[in-house]
């Protein structure tokens, strides 16, 4: 028996506005997995009105018992990780240690984050006059709209959840409709865990419909949004004044030097390029070989490569799992004409499997230009290009050739290549000896370029986004003392 969820509003499943529903789909096996609402405007409306009443009371919970429910949520999450871990490859396809992986990173954010609940750091700073204190604190936005992808079903959501929640914000939340799924369960979890009703609200539906309304909305006074950049360039002309916070797209190199421990750097690529089944914003989808080992690398990755399992993620000998649904088979498939007609030299992989499933060969690409659409925008799978460079300088200025600017590696072993690299390189994130992907919760994350408007989340960044800040100063002098010197 298939499932219909609700929309979560104020505590309770309700139906949307619309009567109507869509599925999610297990891209493995093509079967729908459960039936959401497809919700509209209205339900925005409804939900944004819940929150606002609810956000009042929560606010004034103080920060530090906040803290206690969040740390509740992880909790909860731990005791179902391995559950949790399964629906992911279910829902969404990734293998099961991912899986896994992903229910761990929302774990350890709302860990960190509960924490955030004793600290909430301003700061104090001297007065420039005498008997005169002057400080900062740190202030919910309101209700904020929280727009997530797919590829990280769980934790991407987590990321923005638990700094909302701690910053003492109302929540209207619009996840991917293809983890609908994955993010009713969280939601279950925050309530189970005592967020109060009409704290957090879900609801389901297109982004064209539900994530516009809430973009559009003035009565949220924040967005946060990760997918593609063409939905964050959307945002960014609808949100009006609204706080925004965007985590876009990426188009991630790895460079390896001659000097690299070339055993090290090819599990980094294999795992870079092809972990998600290359659906990561941080895949490694160009690896930039210094020409004395190019020949070397290049045959001992499609080497490995070629040995690599793909098929259902559940299982333990799985390396790649399908991709998230049909549109991502067509979209990975069609840049492999690109590629191929751009006169790139395909070296594996380069079709869709045979198979129920939304399956994809492992791709490499050689001969590869900086110029070419392969290596400019993002694909999106399990597919990368091999370039080849002559020194450290041409390297950089290959990996900077791009209009995005989320993260980037290199592998090398002689120190001066390594904090070239770490100063020239145009990213929000660098790895030295180690892939492009791999991010901890207590660090900031995002990017530069066109991957992002400025904001980062997860770690003290990730409280600055679901906060504003507000500047207070007490004089105790008894008379009226003026600022700049003004007599
Ligand atoms: P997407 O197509 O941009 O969708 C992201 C979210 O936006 C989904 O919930 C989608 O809803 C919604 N949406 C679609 N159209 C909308 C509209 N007109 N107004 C408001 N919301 C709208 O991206 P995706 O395919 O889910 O995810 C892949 C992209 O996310 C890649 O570009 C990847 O690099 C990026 N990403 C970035 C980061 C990062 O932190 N930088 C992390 C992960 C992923 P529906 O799909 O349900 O309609």
């Amino acid at each position: 028996m298939v499932k219909t969820h609700g929309n979560y509003i104020n505590g309770k499943e309700v139906k949307s506005d619309s009567r109507k529903t869509f599925v999610s789909l297990n891209p493995t096996t093509e079967q729908t997995i459960a039936k959401f609402q497809q919700g509209t405007a209205k339900d925005v409306n409804k939900a944004i009105t819940v929150a606002q009443k609810a956000q009042k009371k929560w606010s004034s919970i103080p920060a530090p018992h906040r803290g206690e429910i969040l740390l509740e949520v992880a909790r909860i999450l731990k005791k179902n990780k391995e559950k949790l871990g399964k629906l992911e490859s279910v829902e969404m396809g990734k293998i099961l240690p991912e899986g896994l992986g992903d229910v761990q990173e929302a774990i350890d954010v709302f860990e960190y984050m509960a924490g955030e609940g004793r600290r909430l750091f301003g700061y104090t700073t001297p007065s420039e006059l005498q008997k005169k204190v002057c400080y900062t604190k740190r202030e919910p936005l309101g209700v904020v709209g929280l727009i997530t992808p797919w590829n990280f079903p769980i934790a991407i959501p987590s990321w923005k959840i638990a700094p909302a929640l701690i910053c003492g914000n109302g929540i209207v939340f619009k996840p991917s409709s293809d983890t609908a799924k994955c993010a009713y369960e969280l939601v279950k979890i925050c309530e189970e865990a005592g967020v109060p009703k009409g704290v957090i609200n879900l609801v389901t539906g297109s982004g064209e419909e539900v994530g516009s309304a809430m973009i559009k909305n003035p009565r949220i006074a924040g967005i946060s949004f990760t997918g593609s950049r063409a939905i964050g360039e959307f945002v960014t002309v609808n949100a009006g004044l609204k706080k925004v916070g965007l985590e876009l797209g990426g188009k991630n190199p790895i460079i390896i030097m001659d000097d690299a421990n070339l055993d090290l750097a090819l599990e980094g690529v294999i795992f870079g390029a092809f972990g998600t089944t290359g659906q990561r914003c941080t895949a490694a989808s160009r690896i930039l070989i210094h020409k004395n080992i190019f020949n070397e690398f290049q045959e001992k990755l499609v080497k490995t490569v070629k040995k690599l399992k793909v098929g259902n993620p559940l299982k333990s000998s799985t390396h790649i799992g399908p991709l998230v649904a049909k549109r991502a088979v067509e979209k990975v498939h069609s840049y492999t004409n690109i590629g191929k007609k751009e006169r790139a030299k395909l070296l594996c992989g380069g079709n869709p499997i045979k198979r129920k499933g939304f399956f994809y060969e492992p791709t490499i690409f050689t001969n590869v230009k900086p110029n070419m659409r392969i290596a400019q925008e993002e694909i999106f799978g399990p597919t990368t290009s091999l370039m080849k460079f002559k020194n450290l300088k041409e390297a950089l200025e290959v990996a900077n050739s791009v209009d995005y600017g989320l993260s980037a590696s290199v592998f090398t072993n002689n120190l001066t290549d390594a904090y070239t690299s770490i100063e020239k390189l145009e990213t929000g994130i660098v790895y030295v000896n180690a892939p492009t992907i791999g991010a901890e919760v207590h660090l900031p994350f995002g990017g530069v370029k066109n991957t992002g408007n400025g904001t980062r989340e997860a770690g003290i960044e990730g409280i600055h986004e679901f906060s504003e800040t507000k500047t207070v100063y007490i004089d105790y002098s008894g008379r009226l003392q003026k600022a700049q010197g003004i007599e």
